[in-house]
């Protein structure tokens, strides 16, 4: 069942990137990792030997963007290098279509997708999900003379989403397929709102912030149209990865440093 939480939304919440920031990879193993007989990594079994392969949707500020030399960046390849790191493993990025990289997860192609990714108990059907690491919340873009107020004024209205997503599901359900356009990526979404095609976009809020900062004309609603958890999706079935991913993560909280990522990318003030 949907969930739909009347948020509002602080105005004084602002995204904002780091402009050249963090690196995204990590590097091999280093003598000192391979002498940390606890990190055990000879023992985890990954998609490519001595590698965590990660797949994703490199459009989606500020969880994974790539820039403008060809990088990956943002919270989840960050927090990806750190758990590759932790598992004496070296990350590898696989871009692709957001609904590829949730497929890519399920069929063994990649060990996990990271794309700020929710877990939905249809999801939880095909695949497993890690800890909750970050917490989402679907919002409404719209032109900033829209008569939309409020997710009950979408009825009727075509709606921009980005292809596979939550905000896809979610809004199909409520006002039909015919109501609900899917495109690539949350970016050309944004476009056809610009463009006159749709009359809203639903999406996440903190990619909305980013689209909404850089096409001027645009806002986002007060009311948020759901709430969401954000996790790590591995196969079905495949423990051994879950459990250790699960492990660094847990470390990667108490010692402060998933905190520091996210205020790397998202400042709160
Ligand atoms: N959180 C949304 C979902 O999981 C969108 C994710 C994305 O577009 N990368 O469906």
């Amino acid at each position: 069942m949907k969930k739909i939480t009347a948020l509002m939304l602080s105005s004084a919440m602002m995204l904002s990137l780091a402009a050249c920031g963090g690196s995204a990879s990590t590097d091999a193993v280093s003598s000192e990792a391979v002498s940390t007989a606890e990190a055990a990594p000879a023992a985890l079994t990954t998609v490519n030997a001595g590698k965590l392969t990660m797949s994703t949707n490199a459009a989606f500020p500020p969880y994974e963007m790539t820039t403008d030399s060809g990088e990956f960046e943002g919270i989840d390849i960050d927090v990806a290098a750190a758990i590759a790191e932790k598992l004496g493993l070296e990350l590898q990025v696989d871009d692709m279509d957001f609904d590829a990289a949730l497929l890519a997860a399920q069929n063994g192609k990649s060990d996990m997708v990271m794309a700020g990714v929710t877990v939905t108990d249809e999801r939880l059907k095909v695949m497993d999900f890690s800890d909750t690491y970050a917490e989402g919340i679907q919002s409404i873009i719209v032109k900033e003379d829209s008569t939309i107020a409020s997710p009950d004024d979408l009825a009727d209205k075509m709606i921009g989403t980005q292809r596979g997503t939550t905000g896809y599901i979610y809004c199909s359900d409520d006002f039909g397929d015919d109501h609900v356009t899917p495109y690539d990526d949350g970016l050309t979404a944004v476009q056809a709102l610009n463009n006159g095609q749709v009359d809203a976009v639903v999406i996440d809020n903190a990619p909305a912030k980013e689209f909404v900062e850089a096409n001027p004309g645009l806002k986002i609603l007060d009311t948020a149209y759901a709430q969401e958890d954000y996790a790590i999706g591995v196969a079905k079935g495949n423990t051994q990865l879950l459990d250790a991913i699960n492990g660094a993560l847990e470390e990667l909280e108490a010692d402060g440093t998933l905190q520091a990522i996210v205020d790397k990318y998202i400042n709160a003030e």
